[in-house]
């Protein structure tokens, strides 16, 4: 109504001034220059007004000048849009305030990157765990400035889902830390660092426990197996039923300490060994193996469809796939096929080991390579088991940067993939023949 009026008032002041320009030129005898000077002097007013807003556009005053006519409600909508902007500004400054606050009072180190590492922005604890001085890294890369070659290594390949577990400090090698990575614009990625040295602490001291223990036991056990070997049922009489059973347990109390100490050896384990494991004998010996403890009461098949020798531990390597294979061959009922194969699968090798076995219900996949984790406590105890052999699985996978996959159906069968990137990967034939070889 109000923008109604003031254009009114504009419109009402152009006639006014065109017709007493008219009227002036008229009495003077020059109606048309009359009226055209009327017009000029609106033009003049209009762009006065024009000047005064771009001066007060220009300037950084809130209230806005007086205006008149159709400028009025255009100052006044002007003013209050300016003034709704500073009060925004305002809000902001302070929402981004709090912000640095909390991100500065954060125990956890963030920098922020970019994707070519540089660093744009960091708190105080970024400061403190990573040893980052402000301002003069800011701008500089990161990678450049924390060296060590697992932190490189991660930063620029990923997969950054992962977190990078215990790095030490640049700072203070004592400082142990845990970084993640999170994407959080185009372009731009949060790196957040955690110190974890207490919690470190507490899974070395959880480490040493069950090595110790485990070292421990292993002496008197041995002693008690020798016994018990030496020992005959028959001799025992009415008992020797009994000592059948306790021989049986004491094995299987020696198998456990056996599997605690390799997974033991295996964490503490801190550098890779890239031995080049010859592929071909590897299968053959564990292919002999499968048929030994099945004794003829399974099919066992073994296809070798690449020349790819493995980098990597040996020992490990061979723990790990007999584990599969003597998994198989336990849990297929009699009559059941197993297949080993080994094979590229896109850009990875795979080592496979398929039954036709019970399967698994799919809700036990994601904990199966927990320590002592069994699906059913009764079939893996009767089958001899330890609850140990899927974890020693994949440790040994995890330590080569290998991981397992799992596929199963109940009543069907299972597969167990332990899948190798091609780092891992030594090409012993350039040439590279396939063939199937069935044993
Ligand atoms: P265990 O010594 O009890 O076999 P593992 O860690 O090797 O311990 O395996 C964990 C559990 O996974 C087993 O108890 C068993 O229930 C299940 N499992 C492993 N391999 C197979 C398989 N090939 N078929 C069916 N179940 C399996």
């Amino acid at each position: 109504m109000t923008h109604f009026r003031a254009a009114e008032r504009s419109i009402a002041l152009l006639i006014v001034l065109a017709a007493l320009g008219l009227l002036l030129g008229w009495l003077l005898g020059q109606a048309g220059f009359g009226m055209a000077a009327g017009l000029l002097l609106w033009a003049a007013l209009q762009l006065r007004q024009l000047l005064r807003l771009q001066r007060w556009l220009a300037s950084r005053r809130m209230h806005a000048p007086e205006a008149e006519g159709a400028w009025q409600p255009i100052f006044d909508s002007l003013e209050r849009r300016r003034k709704a902007d500073r009060r925004r500004r305002r809000r902001l400054l302070i929402a981004l305030e709090a912000f640095r606050d909390a991100a500065r009072a954060l125990p956890d180190g963030i920098i922020a990157i970019d994707d070519s590492d540089t660093i744009h922005w960091f708190n105080k604890s970024a400061k403190r765990l990573l040893g980052l001085r402000y301002p003069a890294d800011v701008g500089n890369h990161l990678t450049h400035l924390v060296r060590s070659p697992r932190f490189v290594q991660w930063l620029g390949e990923g997969p950054l889902d992962d977190p990078l577990i215990d790095l030490p400090s640049p700072g203070d090698e004592r400082v142990r830390l845990l970084c993640r990575v999170i994407g959080y614009r185009p372009g731009f990625r949060m790196l957040i660092v955690r110190d974890v040295s207490n919690l470190m602490r507490l899974e070395q001291i959880r480490r040493d426990f069950v090595a110790n223990v485990s070292h421990e036991l292993r002496t008197p056990l041995t002693v008690i197996n020798g016994y018990m070997e030496a020992l005959e049922p028959e001799e025992l009489g009415e008992f020797g039923g009994l000592f059948v059973q306790m021989r049986q347990q004491s094995r299987r109390m020696a198998h456990i300490v056996e599997d605690l100490l390799t997974l033991s050896r295996l964490e503490a384990q801190s550098m890779p060994i890239a031995d080049q494991v010859a592929m071909r004998p590897l299968l053959g010996t564990i292919l002999r193996d499968a048929q030994a403890l099945s004794a003829g009461r399974h099919q066992i098949e073994l296809c070798v469809s690449t020349e790819l020798d493995l980098l990597g531990s040996g020992k490990d390597l061979h723990s790990a796939f007999s584990n599969l294979v003597v998994n198989a061959v336990r849990y297929t009922p009699d009559g059941g096929q197993i297949r080993l194969l080994w094979e590229m699968r896109e850009q990875e090798a795979c080592f496979s080991v398929c039954d036709t076995g019970p399967g698994i219900p799919s809700q036990h996949l994601p904990r199966l390579t927990e320590r002592f984790y069994r699906v059913s406590n009764s079939r893996s105890r009767d089958s001899g088991g330890t609850g140990l052999g899927l974890a020693i699985v994949k440790h040994v996978l995890n330590s080569h940067g290998a991981r397992l996959g799992i596929e199963s159906r109940v009543g069907e069968g299972s597969c167990f993939r332990c899948l190798f990137p091609k780092k891992c990967l030594h090409d012993r034939s350039a040439t590279g023949t396939s063939e199937s070889a069935l044993a």
